[in-house]
C-alpha cells in the first residue's frame, strides 16, 4: 500500500511514513511473548494480548513467508489455540476456505482479548539452540497491511541460552544472557517487521562484533552443539568482518539500524539461509566452519544472505511484495532477487577471503558447465524456473535435468557476470556491475529497514545510467527466450574458458570431501550422464545423455559394474577402462523389484569443468574479485591459493 509507483523513486519518505505510523498508531500494539523453554523438546509456545472492540474478528497467520517465495506458513504445526477475554474462553472458528484465518466475536465491554498458542517445530531446534521465526507463533488480524499493526515481543529461554537478533532489549536485566526464568521484552515495532527479526537463542552462544569502524554495528551471533564450534577460528572471524567491509565499499549505503549474522552450527538443526532486512537466518553443521573444505561449501552463505539486505529486502520486484502475507506472490524477477544475490554474495565471498580466487574460478567453472548441460532448457526459459519458483522448490529431484530446478540462482550468477564483464569491456574497465548496484540498491541513500520495490524498466534504467546499451533486449533474450546453451560470455569476456579434464578441480575434489561426511556420491554427469549416492543409487540421468540412452533412470540402483561390486571407484575405473573402444561399461541394475544388465555405450573417459585463462584477453574475472578495503587476515591461518 505505501509503495505505489512513485514511492519506489522515494523510498525516504516511505521510511518517514512507516516511522509516523508505527509511533502515532491509533491502537496499542498487540503484545506476543514467545516461550521457547520448551524448545527442546520441539514446542515453542506463545501468548499473546490484543487490544479489540466487540464484534466480529478475523485473526490470521503467515502464509506466503518472504524468502521463501511460496506458500510455506507452518499454520498446520499451530495448536493448542485458545482465546479467552475476561477469564472466558471464547468460541472460534477456522475459515472454510482461507485457513490461516480464526474467526470470533468479542464481546460487547471487552476491550483486550488474550490468545496462546503452541507450535510444534520441526526443524532450526536442538537439544543445544533454538532459531525463532515469528511465523511460528504469530497472530494478528487480517486484512490489515501487516506494517500498519504495531506489536510488542518479549521473549523467554531456557535457562543459561544467550539471545542473538536484531530486536532492541528494553526490559531490564542481563542480556544476551538473561537470568533464568526471566521475560525480555523488546521495543515495539509492527508485524512486518516482527515477522523479518528472527530470535536466535543456544546454550553454547557467542555474539561476536564485526569490523567495528564500520557504522552502522554488525554481529556476528553463534549458538553451536558443541561448545568448541561456538568458537569460531580467527580466520573466519577475520573474513565475515572483511565481509562487512566489502559490502560497505560495494554498495554505498545500507537500510538496517545495525546487522546481526544469525548462525547455527548444529547437525540437527540443519541447514539454512533465510534472509531478513537486519539480520540472516544461517544453518550449518556442527563442523560448517571448522576448516577450508568443510568451509567451501559454506563459503558463501554469510555474503548471499547479506547481500540480500539491499538485493531482495530493501529492493523487492513489485511482484514479491504483499503487504499481509496472505497474497500470492509473483516470482517472474526472482533472477535479479535470487540471481544477481547469486553473483554478488559469492564475489563478495572472494573478495572477503571466505573462499580463494582458485575455489571462486571452479566454482563458476562448475555452476557453468551444470547449467550448460541442463536439457530441460531445450523447452523451458530461464524466467519460467522463477514464476514457476514456488512449485520447484523441495519438489521431487528425479529428471530434475529435464524439468529443470530453481536455475534462475545460477542462471542469474551467469547473466550478472556477463552484464559485469560486459560493462567492464565497454568502458575499459573503467565502469563495472558495482556502480549499477550502487545506483539500483542505494536509492534513498541510507535508511533503516525499509522496503522499496521495483520493475524490471527501472532496473533498466538503472543499468543505462552506468553505460547506455540496450539492457532490455540484453536481458529478455537472456531470460525469457528458449537457450539449449548456458551463457558462458562471461566467463570468455573475463578471460577464461570453460574446459572439461580428467580429474575433478581442487575445488570440486574439495566439496565432494565435505560431502562425504553427509554421504556423497560421485558425480559423472559430463561422462556417463549420472549422479548416483553412495550406495549405487542413480540420482539423476542426464537427459539424452549415455546412461539416458542405455534406459537408466534415476531411483534405479547400480549392483554391480564389470562384474565387480558397485563402488564409485570401481566405476570411475569403468569409465577410465572404456576410452578402449572395445571395453563397454556393463552395469547390473535393480529397478524396484527387478534386475537386469545393461551396456553404457561411452568411450571418452572421466570429464570434469575447469576454467582455463585465455591468453592476451583481459583477465576481468580476477578483477572482478579483487578487494575493494584493505583484507584483514588472521596471523595465524591465511588462506592459500590452490594450485
Ligand atoms: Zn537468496
Amino acid at each position: 500500500m505505501l509503495l505505489n509507483r512513485s514511492a519506489r523513486y522515494f523510498p525516504a519518505l516511505c521510511l518517514l511514513f512507516l516511522s509516523i505510523s508505527v509511533a502515532n498508531g491509533q491502537k496499542a500494539p498487540i503484545e506476543i511473548t514467545a516461550d521457547l523453554s520448551d524448545a527442546p523438546r520441539k514446542l515453542f509456545h506463545a501468548d499473546m494480548d490484543f487490544p479489540v472492540g466487540a464484534g466480529p474478528l478475523t485473526l490470521i497467520s503467515p502464509e506466503w513467508i518472504p524468502g521463501h517465495h511460496m506458500p510455506s506458513g507452518p499454520a498446520s504445526a499451530i495448536t493448542g489455540v485458545v482465546f479467552t477475554a475476561d477469564g472466558k474462553t471464547l468460541e472460534w472458528r477456522r475459515d472454510d476456505v482461507n485457513l490461516y484465518q480464526f474467526h470470533l466475536t468479542v464481546p460487547v465491554g471487552v476491550t483486550r482479548l488474550h490468545a496462546h498458542v503452541d507450535s510444534i517445530v520441526t526443524r532450526r531446534v536442538s537439544q543445544r539452540l533454538a532459531a525463532l521465526e515469528w511465523e511460528a507463533l504469530m497472530l494478528y488480524p487480517a486484512h490489515v497491511p501487516v506494517r500498519d499493526i504495531p506489536i510488542q515481543p518479549s521473549v523467554k529461554v531456557p535457562a543459561g541460552w544467550g539471545i542473538g537478533t536484531t530486536l532492541k532489549p528494553i526490559s531490564e536485566g542481563s542480556y544476551p544472557v538473561p537470568a533464568a526464568g526471566s521475560v525480555t521484552k523488546f521495543a515495539a515495532t509492527n508485524v512486518e517487521q516482527l515477522e523479518d527479526s528472527p530470535i536466535l537463542t543456544g546454550l553454547y552462544f557467542h555474539e561476536y562484533p564485526l569490523a567495528p569502524t564500520i557504522k552502522p554495528q554488525h554481529f556476528l551471533d553463534v549458538a553451536a552443539d558443541a561448545p568448541d564450534d561456538a568458537n569460531l577460528r580467527p580466520a573466519v572471524l577475520a573474513e565475515v568482518a572483511n565481509l562487512v567491509r566489502e559490502a560497505d565499499a560495494l554498495y554505498g549505503s545500507h537500510h538496517y539500524n545495525e546487522y546481526h549474522f544469525l548462525l547455527t552450527l548444529s547437525d540437527v538443526a540443519g541447514g539454512m539461509g533465510l534472509e531478513h532486512g537486519q539480520s540472516s537466518d544461517n544453518g550449518v553443521g556442527e563442523k560448517g566452519f571448522a576448516d577450508d573444505v568443510h568451509q567451501l561449501p559454506e563459503s558463501d552463505l554469510l555474503s548471499h544472505e547479506f547481500t540480500h539486505s539491499w538485493n531482495g529486502k530493501y529492493r523487492r520486484p513489485v511482484g514479491l511484495y504483499q503487504p499481509d502475507f496472505a497474497t500470492p506472490m509473483q516470482g517472474a524477477l526472482l533472477w535479479v532477487y535470487e540471481g544477481m544475490t547469486q553473483f554478488l554474495g559469492d564475489v563478495l565471498a572472494a573478495r572477503s577471503g571466505l573462499k580463494n580466487g582458485d575455489e571462486y574460478k571452479d566454482g563458476l567453472a562448475m555452476v557453468a558447465a551444470e547449467l550448460d548441460y541442463t536439457r530441460g532448457r531445450e523447452w523451458r526459459p530461464t524466467e519460467d524456473t522463477a514464476v514457476a519458483a514456488s512449485i520447484l522448490r523441495g519438489g521431487n529431484p528425479t529428471w530434475e535435468n529435464w524439468r529443470r530446478g530453481q536455475d534462475y540462482y545460477y542462471e542469474g550468477e551467469l547473466l550478472w557476470l556477463d552484464a559485469d564483464t560486459l560493462i567492464r569491456k565497454m568502458t575499459g574497465n573503467k565502469k563495472s556491475l558495482d556502480d549499477f548496484e550502487k545506483i539500483f540498491l542505494g536509492k534513498g541513500g541510507n535508511t533503516g529497514p525499509l522496503i522499496a520495490t521495483y520493475t524490471f524498466d527501472e532496473m533498466v534504467q538503472d543499468l543505462n545510467q552506468v553505460v547506455p546499451y540496450d539492457w532490455a533486449k540484453f536481458l529478455h533474450d537472456r531470460v525469457d527466450k528458449i537457450n539449449p546453451r548456458a551463457d558462458v560470455a562471461g566467463l570468455e569476456q573475463g578471460g577464461y574458458k570453460l574446459v572439461y579434464k580428467d580429474r575433478p578441480s581442487k575445488s570440486e575434489r574439495m566439496m565432494m570431501a565435505a560431502e562425504g561426511r553427509r554421504g556423497g556420491g560421485v558425480n559423472c554427469w559430463y561422462s556417463i550422464g549420472m549422479r548416483l549416492g553412495p550406495d549405487g543409487t542413480i540420482a539423476d540421468v542426464l537427459w539424452n545423455g549415455p546412461a539416458d540412452k542405455a534406459g537408466l533412470a534415476p531411483g534405479e540402483k547400480i549392483m554391480a559394474v564389470n562384474d565387480k561390486v558397485y563402488s564409485g571407484d570401481a566405476l570411475r575405473e569403468a569409465i577410465r577402462e572404456a576410452k578402449d573402444p572395445s571395453k563397454p561399461i556393463r552395469v547390473i541394475v535393480q529397478a524396484d523389484s527387478f534386475v537386469s544388465t545393461t551396456r553404457i555405450d561411452y568411450h571418452d573417459g572421466e570429464r570434469y569443468p575447469a576454467l582455463e585463462r585465455v591468453d592476451g584477453t583481459p583477465a576481468y574475472l580476477d578483477d572482478i574479485i579483487k578487494p575493494l578495503t584493505t583484507p584483514e587476515k588472521a596471523p595465524d591461518e591465511k588462506k592459500e591459493d590452490a594450485e
